[in-house]
């Protein structure tokens, strides 16, 4: 009896320790909120006077242009978390946006946008503009025919695509597809990195799978000429030729020193295809060895299929960054994706926000600030667990930390000269 209570003493005492002791290494956690972080995916908005239009280019295929769908639990507005992030951002929302990274604690912002203005300028955001227009260049009606959502997302791919053409003065589609190519897609690409786009983003997982095939040129030579001037290509002939520019533009991209970024997750709205989101679906692009020249970013890491994205960071130049999974998947599961991402491809993590407009209780500004909290939060549990297990130290765990929030980001973007502010 009193060697059993000695044991009990004993284990009260060890489970004591183990409790007092915090998820987060306190010094690792103050390590961590102290780096200034590279968003690498985001939609800010521009700061519009009272009374001026709108700001509607922060996004080619806005959700509000599908049904409404669920949103999972930590996106909903109301959550407890957007309404302490919109309560630490109040003043600064709809503001000087320089003041919304500040308090977020991000240096420069990836701007997935239209187009960029003036409250949204460099050094503190960079734009990344639309590619996927410019592999749509056909009448979409059979495919865009299949959901409610691709009704309208293929209508506004459209849209864009003339505005890019309006934009380099080209009034309708050329004859033949290299005469598209040279006319309409390398000099709208030329014209993004010149205006400041250090990558390109497909949204094309909104709109079909996401496995680009390497078909015959002359095929998609035949389906382009046989109806650029009118017509509706069938399914798979539109697929051929939309795989063909996919490869035109990524190699196009590389060959500019421009990122290739492609959406990947569990998506939103009712009707979208996870399963042609799957990061798998990349494989035939991810193994075109003509593509070795260009870098890749799986946005949103694949969620939830974080260990196909894992598989294809072992390809040519493929990163995966954590924006809108920070908030979705919560810190716990996202500390485990993060450690297995870091035991293997340290250098090919990259930290992100997604902060989109999602209406008054969840600003842009909002967003910023709780998803870089939340990554701050996984990134200081995965750390903290490998730094206990002995598997890093502590000098290491600090490193991992910048690479993740800053340092990766500036290696693939090359703006490894700027000192942190
Ligand atoms: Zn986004």
């Amino acid at each position: 009896m009193r060697n059993l209570s000695r044991v009990t003493t004993l284990f009260i005492a060890i489970s004591l320790t183990a409790c007092s002791e915090p998820p987060v290494d306190r010094g690792l956690e103050k390590y961590i909120a102290g780096i200034k972080a590279i968003d690498n995916h985001a939609h800010p908005m521009l700061v519009v006077a009272k009374g001026a239009p709108a700001d509607t280019d922060y996004d080619a295929l806005p959700l509000d242009a599908i049904p409404p769908g669920a949103a999972p639990l930590r996106l909903r507005p109301g959550h407890p978390d957007w309404v302490a992030a919109t309560n630490a951002t109040k003043d600064v929302a709809g503001q000087k946006t320089e003041l919304a990274l500040d308090r977020a604690g991000i240096d420069i912002m990836l701007a997935n946008r239209v187009a960029m203005g003036p409250s949204l300028a460099p050094p503190r955001f960079l734009w990344v503009s639309f590619a996927d227009p410019l592999m749509l260049p056909l009448d979409g009606k059979l495919e865009s025919a299949r959901t409610p959502d691709t009704r309208s997302l293929y209508a506004l791919e459209t849209k864009l695509l003339r505005r890019y053409m309006r934009d380099l003065g080209v009034t309708k589609l050329p004859a033949s597809l290299d005469e598209y190519v040279r006319t309409v897609l390398t000099p709208t690409l030329e014209r993004q990195k010149k205006a400041g786009a250090v990558a390109v983003k497909f949204e094309a997982a909104y709109l079909r799978a996401l496995d680009f095939d390497d078909p015959d040129p002359a095929l998609a030579r035949l389906v382009y000429s046989r109806f650029a001037g009118g017509g509706v290509p069938g399914r798979t002939e539109y697929k051929t030729l939309q795989d063909y520019l996919f490869r035109v533009i990524a190699r196009e991209a590389g060959r500019l020193g421009m990122s290739v970024h492609i959406h990947s997750t569990s998506g939103a709205g009712s009707f979208y295809s996870a399963r042609g989101a799957d990061p798998y679906m990349l494989e035939s692009a991810m193994n075109d060895s003509t593509l070795r020249g260009t870098s890749f970013v799986i946005i949103h890491g694949g969620w939830p299929l974080s260990a196909q994205t894992l598989a294809m960071m072992g390809r040519g130049k493929v990163y995966a960054d954590i924006s809108m999974t920070d908030v979705i998947a919560g810190p716990s599961a996202l500390s485990d994706v993060l450690r297995t991402w870091l035991e293997a491809w340290p250098e090919r993590v990259l930290f992100g926000t997604d902060a989109f407009d999602g209406g008054p209780g969840q600003t842009w500004e909002a967003g910023a600030y709780l998803a870089s909290n939340l990554a701050r939060r996984s990134l200081g549990l995965a750390l903290t667990r490998m730094m206990r297990e002995g598997s890093i130290t502590r000098m290491r765990a600090e490193e991992l930390a910048r690479m993740v929030m800053r340092e990766n980001a500036l290696a693939l973007y090359g703006l490894g000269a700027r000192k942190a502010p």
